[in-house]
């Protein structure tokens, strides 16, 4: 199993909010179903009958050929209302179309509904602990918008069921395949036409668009004074050639730097819904860092800090990295995140403020001097360390480590490893595959800078200029 779904997370994350908010309906009762959506109806149905107030989760109706399961619907003194619940921690456009087509079914179904509530996540929710989510959700009214969208659900139903009864449309791929989520079928739609296509230029916007519409798809076919940009044109002329470069300018700045030098990472985990008091929504909070201390001889030393107790990790994480980290030598990072957390630390441990901003005064990002100085063509325009590591370093590939290998599946392992149901049979690995992961990142980092520099002459072939 491994943990690298993205869509899996906010599908997580949609079920710890969810059950927020039946929490926050005390009494109400969960339409379940196995199998067939039938049983689910046919109950729904049963429920209804039933005299009273009463709260239904997931109830599910049928009208004009659409199914609908609702998270919250209650009947309040003869009055049905009808709550949609979102993970999200802000009203989205596409939100309101989707309770528009539950609305309009439960209504076709004979409920009319007196009051159509949106909740989404208050990021600045601080949960106070003891199961206290009372200020987990904004609560959006949206019973007057509604009316209008309603209106319109007929015929978005027609069109859909059209489409689905008849061949595969002929649609070009556009704004809709990204908006408001990525569509699954994209590769489908628009297999990459080229090796190289121009999309891969970075920061490209307009341009890309331009070039795109003047019929350039390989970034090789591009002339060399359609570019401005120097990281444009590096990353044209490395394609080009099939070579990467290495400007000298990264070795100069590298060579600056004293000893010992620090190469750090950290991993950190957001909940929809806090667990720990004092935290917030999506907070990023840090569980595990990792370090290698280098000597001016080339002498490696390995320090790390993971907690797996469950309890909040934070003060602890804050202590054992100022501990490790010494009083002086540059401490290389990639990429501004190590920076946010250790700031938001700061921010919550004013006591160890000054050490941790004397920390922050140290760091020393490789990822702006990667993107200044470097490109081989197999970074196909992206300078994150999993696409420049193995240009540089492919002995080090991710691919050979156990269940974690990326910032998401670290964040999964560690909500696994501290959940109270954990699976035994797999997460009994996942603590040294945690500490694997980020030894082998900041290990990434030591190679990087070792390249740069021009001390470690594996790796992909160069050109200096
Ligand atoms: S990628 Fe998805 S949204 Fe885009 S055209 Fe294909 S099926 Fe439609």
């Amino acid at each position: 199993m491994h943990f690298s779904d993205r869509a899996e997370q906010s599908f997580a994350a949609g079920h710890e909010v969810g059950a927020v908010a039946r929490q926050l309906h005390p009494g109400g009762e969960l339409i379940g179903f196995e199998g067939e959506l039938s049983s689910a109806l046919a109950e729904t149905g049963h429920m209804i009958e039933r005299p009273g107030d009463l709260t239904l989760f997931e109830a599910t109706f049928q009208h004009g050929r659409v199914l609908v399961r609702s998270d919250v619907l209650s009947r309040r003194g003869g009055g049905w209302h009808l709550v949609e619940v979102k993970s999200a921690t802000e009203l989205k456009a596409h939100y309101l179309n989707d309770v528009a087509i539950q609305a309009w079914v439960i209504e076709g179904a004979g409920l009319p509904l007196k009051t159509i509530q949106l909740w989404h996540v208050d990021n600045s929710f601080v949960y106070p602990g003891g199961d206290d989510y009372r200020g987990l959700f904004v609560r959006e009214d949206v019973t007057e918008p509604m009316m209008e969208l309603m209106r319109q659900v007929p015929a978005w139903a027609a069109r859909c069921q059209k489409a689905l009864s008849g061949d595969e449309p002929e649609i070009a791929v556009g704004k809709q395949c990204h908006d408001p989520h990525d569509c699954p079928f994209l590769e489908y739609c628009e297999p990459a036409e080229a090796e190289y296509p121009v999309s891969i230029l970075p920061y490209g916007g307009a341009l890309i668009g331009r070039l795109q519409m003047e019929g350039y798809k390989d970034l090789r076919d591009v002339p060399q004074d359609r570019l401005r940009s120097e990281r444009h044109l590096r990353v044209w002329r490395a394609t080009k050639r099939g070579l990467a470069e290495l400007d000298d300018e990264a070795a100069r700045e590298l060579a600056a730097l004293p000893y010992p030098r620090y190469y750090l990472d950290f991993e950190t985990v957001q909940f929809a819904v806090p667990v720990w008091p004092g935290t917030r929504p999506y907070e990023q909070l840090p569980f595990q860092w990792s370090c290698h201390i280098e000597d001016k001889e080339g002498r490696l030393e390995h320090r790390e800090f993971l907690d797996t107790t469950g309890e909040a990790p934070m003060r602890r994480f804050a202590e054992t990295l100022i501990d490790a980290l010494g009083e002086a030598g540059p401490i290389m990072v990639y990429t501004s995140y190590e920076r946010t957390v250790l700031t938001r630390l700061k921010k919550r441990f004013p006591d160890l403020g000054k050490q941790l901003a004397a920390i922050l005064s140290r760091l020393f990002d490789l990822y702006p001097l990667a993107q200044d100085y470097y490109y081989h063509p197999d970074m196909r325009g992206s300078w994150s360390i999993k696409s420049v590591l193995p240009t540089i370093a492919p002995e080090l590939d991710y691919g050979n480590l156990g269940e974690v290998r990326d910032g998401s599946s670290a964040q999964e392992a560690y909500r696994a490893i501290i959940s109270p149901n954990p699976h035994r049979g797999w997460t009994a690995s996942l603590p040294a595959d945690l500490r694997a992961y980020c030894y082998r990142d900041t290990l990434a980092l030591v190679e990087v800078a070792r390249f740069f520099e021009g001390r470690r002459h594996t790796g992909g072939s160069t050109h200096g200029r």
